[in-house]
């Protein structure tokens, strides 16, 4: 049974993609913490980050900071959180391993996944639009 997010990467559920390659894809999330929070997902399913096959893990470090570049460059943030949640007890709920990159601006106060921003018509088309604009 595929997961949620392979799902995505196949194609048969929408979403609003930043990149893809062969082993990695980035998306919006669709209950984003604030506006441009985006998730790097591995084309390979596992449910944890430990259960990723080497070459995965191998690029894991260079697309993470290029999508924080795009997200930064994309949303003019300050700065981001980069959160995994890795496993049930630690708050996962798609069980295809992936990390958040939550936009944050300096004095926002936010606390990542406590609050949500609402897009707007045509807000999410367009953001992801910016970030892939952005992305190097
Ligand atoms: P987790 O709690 O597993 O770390 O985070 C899963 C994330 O996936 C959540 O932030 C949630 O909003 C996001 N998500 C769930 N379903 C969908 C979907 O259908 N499309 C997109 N783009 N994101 C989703």
């Amino acid at each position: 049974m595929p997961t949620l997010f392979t799902k995505i990467i196949a194609g048969q559920i929408p979403a609003a993609f930043v990149f893809r390659d062969e082993l990695w894809v980035g998306f919006l999330d669709i209950h984003p913490s604030s506006a441009g929070h985006a998730l790097l997902v591995p084309v390979v399913e596992g449910a944890s980050i430990a259960q990723l096959p080497a070459q995965t893990l191998a690029t894991l470090g260079d697309r993470l900071a290029r999508l924080i570049g795009a997200v930064k460059a994309g949303t003019g943030c300050d700065d981001v959180n980069v959160v995994v949640n890795d496993g049930p007890a630690a708050g996962q709920e798609v069980a295809h391993a992936h990390l958040h990159v939550i936009p944050r601006w300096n004095g926002d106060g936010r606390r990542p996944f406590a609050q949500k921003h609402a897009y707007g018509e045509g807000e999410l088309a367009a953001m992801a639009a910016r970030l892939t604009a952005a992305w190097r």
